[in-house]
């Protein structure tokens, strides 16, 4: 959600700018600008893509070795060129760029009015500058100070990054809540909202923390706290590649990460899963065996499809751990005063690990004395920094707005995690152990095997791609995959679609039952098979078209079916892995049948950084 990008340096600033924007465009944006420093600000904003805003300065003199740019995703005030950031203050000097939300925006545009200052756009961005502005006219004091003692009144959540026409060579970012990252250049410095812009440049990075201050020049970088203490700056390496963040001769980003969810699955496994001895290694977790084997209750927090793997992992969990789970939006655990004790166990679930609600929910959970354990897709965020241990998915960037790898590698993680306390509490024989470690190790095999049925599910989507609804059913394990594959279709095709338990449909859904409405089965076998195949008898009988997804050698649903797609057989535990596959490859090709952008659609961003 929002892209951040900043150059100070001996290099030309514009052309890092654009290419980090385009890099980001993948969080989902509505409109992009850049301000750059060359003998006064120019700022150069506009609605729409980057492409857009890169064609209307063709021709301009854009030199500068300063400057920030910005992808907006918008909260304040519509998607328009005049809320475009970078914003630039009422005496034109500062510019701007803000991701998050100024919760008391309007009390301090409020005060400012009465001083009469105009606002040019209808954003809470706006508010916080001219606020700036004024401390700064008001204290006789220079930037640094003014935005010091601004982020004290400030309620919210934001990265900001300003430039000052007085002070060429320095920028100014500052953070709360909203993911930042410093590239460590030779005389250079960059600034981004992640890795991906700057690792062509460096591999030195420094992640900044909540209520912290950045001072860029070209070759300083100063990191202090609001109190204005100096900090020292902990410099990491980043462990990213370009490779991993192209295309690399797919279509789209969405398909390349479904195609990748082989090597992902197996990256997740590996260095953890030992199948000859039968051991599971997660340092998180057996560092932590204590509070996680004896909680008396987990909460798995998560929002969008990491929920999703949170209500699978509620069922693998309860069986094999034998612990009560609960799963809960992060949005709604955050406000409704949850009832947390100091034995419970909270598993937070994000794949960029900045999801906004859930980085709050785990601060108060932690606050009433909860263990939080992250599992968490991008290394260094800030769940992974804030929780109490944790194990990351290893997946590797996720560039598609809708989320595929990362949905399998959290569920590898979580059933991973599910086994190592199982076994170290004796909740589970060694058989069903084995097996399952098996069954595990198998996984990356089977879903290589489904990439073929790539074709098939093509054909299908031609055929269902005018649907204006769908329905997605099915029971236990894969309940929740039903949720996802209609979420999926929701995202990428804009039909809409209804995840719903099988057995629950006569109580509502099966209303909407006619010829024209497809239901999705995923119905692998399982303990609950022929429970479903009553349901899917149901849907016939009132002439609705059923696409299952079946595990192969199944020789009854096919018969009822009118389209199937099977996938190889699996313990019931472990098939929501494979099943999930050709839900996420049926959504994606009904999205290119219909000639949108899949890898961006609308209205949608990557990682939800505003709650
Ligand atoms: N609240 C700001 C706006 O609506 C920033 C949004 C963003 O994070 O892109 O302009």
């Amino acid at each position: 959600m929002c892209g951040i990008v900043a150059y100070i340096g001996p290099r030309e600033a514009y052309p890092i700018i654009l290419k980090g924007l385009k890099r980001l465009e993948y969080r989902g944006y509505d409109s992009s600008g850049v301000a750059l420093l060359n003998h006064g600000l120019h700022v150069y904003k506009k609605k729409g893509k980057v492409a857009d805003l890169e064609e209307s300065l063709v021709g301009k003199n854009l030199h500068a070795h300063a400057g920030i740019g910005h992808t907006r995703w918008a909260t304040h005030g519509e998607p328009s060129d005049r809320n475009a950031h970078p914003h630039q203050s009422a005496n034109g000097k500062l510019a701007m760029i803000h991701n998050g939300i100024i919760e008391n925006y309007a009390q301090l545009k409020n005060e400012l009015q009465k001083k009469g200052y105009v606002f040019k756009s209808d954003t809470d961005t706006e508010v916080l500058l001219n606020f700036i502005e004024d401390i700064q006219k008001n204290n006789y004091c220079g930037l640094e100070e003014a935005v010091r003692i601004a982020l004290r009144r400030v309620v919210g959540a934001y990265v900001i990054v300003l430039l000052d026409q007085d002070n060429p060579d320095t920028i100014i970012a500052a953070r709360k809540g909203s993911p930042l990252v410093i590239g460590v250049g030779k005389g250079e410095h960059f600034l981004a909202s992640d890795a991906s812009p700057i690792i062509e440049y460096t591999k030195e990075a420094v992640y900044v923390n909540d209520y912290e201050l950045a001072i860029l020049r070209p070759d300083e970088l100063i990191l202090k706290n609001l109190g204005n203490e100096k900090l020292t700056p902990f410099i990491q390496k980043l462990d990213l590649e370009l490779a991993a963040i192209e295309k690399e001769g797919y279509d789209h980003f969405m398909l390349k990460e479904i195609f990748e969810q082989p090597d992902t699955i197996f990256d997740c496994l590996r260095g953890r899963l030992d199948v000859g001895n039968a051991t599971i290694t997660m340092a998180g977790v057996q560092n932590n065996i204590e509070h996680l084997k004896n909680a008396n209750r987990i909460i798995m927090v998560a929002c969008g499809t990491s929920w999703h793997a949170g209500l699978i992992a509620e069922y693998i969990f309860e069986e094999l751990c034998r612990i009560p789970v609960e799963v809960e939006y992060a949005s709604e655990f955050r406000y409704r005063n949850p009832v947390i004790h100091k034995g419970d166990v909270i598993i937070a679930i994000s794949q960029s690990g900045e999801t906004a609600d859930t980085i709050v929910a785990i601060e108060k959970a932690k606050e009433q004395g909860a263990f939080i354990f992250g599992v968490v897709n991008v290394v260094g965020s800030s769940i992974s920094r804030i929780a109490d241990a944790g194990a990351y998915t290893h997946a590797g960037p996720e560039i598609g707005v809708a989320s595929t790898k990362a949905f399998t590698a959290q569920l590898v993680v979580l059933a991973l995690i599910a086994l190592k306390i199982a076994k170290e509490k004796n909740a589970i024989n060694d058989d069903r152990y084995v097996h399952l470690l098996n069954e595990l190790h198998n996984v990356p095999e089977k879903a290589k095997a489904i990439l073929p049925m790539n074709e098939h599910i093509k054909k299908l989507a031609e055929k269902y791609k005018h649907a204006k609804d769908a329905l997605y059913l099915g029971r236990g394990y894969n309940f929740p995959v039903a949720l996802e594959g209609a979420l999926k279709l929701k995202e990428i095709s804009y039909i809409h679609a209804e995840g719903y338990a099988a057995a629950e449909m006569k109580h509502g859904p099966i209303a909407l039952v006619d010829e024209a409405l497809p239901v999705v089965f995923v119905a692998t076998k399982d303990s609950c098979h022929e429970k479903i195949v009553s349901n899917i008898q149901e849907i016939k009988a009132r002439k609705g078209k059923v696409i299952a997804v079946v595990s192969e050698g199944d020789d009854v649903i096919p018969k009822m079916s009118d389209d199937i797609i099977t996938v190889p057989e699996a313990d019931e535990l472990v098939a929501p892995m494979l099943s999930v596959i050709p839900l996420q490859l049926f959504a994606y090709h009904i999205g290119v049948a219909k000639g949108l952008d899949v890898d961006k659609p609308r209205n949608l961003a990557k990682s939800v950084t505003v709650e």
